[in-house]
């Protein structure tokens, strides 16, 4: 009953995510990637809503430190495409 509204997934980058390298920034992209795609998967959630908030952010910081490990062993890394299950990721 009654209709439903696609909405956007709008990620927005502050200031200092320019300080970061350039692995980290991958990763950011990757961290923000997961809440893009687990928003379009379930919908948006509300932090503090019986913990739903923090497992959406611990799965995010998870890739992210994937992320982080693959870029530490292969001395660099391209989220876009190795983490492109999350994808499109959010850009800068
Ligand atoms: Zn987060």
């Amino acid at each position: 009953m009654g209709s439903e509204k696609q909405g956007t997934a709008v990620t927005s980058f502050q200031p200092p995510f320019k300080k970061l390298g350039s692995c980290e920034k991958e990763c950011v992209k990757v961290h923000e990637g997961v809440h893009t795609s687990t928003c379009k998967q379930f919908g948006p959630v509300v932090l503090g809503a019986a913990g739903i908030g923090e497992l959406d952010e611990a799965a995010a910081y998870m890739a992210e430190a994937v992320c982080l490990a693959k870029a530490a062993n292969n001395g660099f890394i391209d989220a876009d495409k190795e983490f492109s299950k999350y994808g499109p990721l959010p850009q800068p």
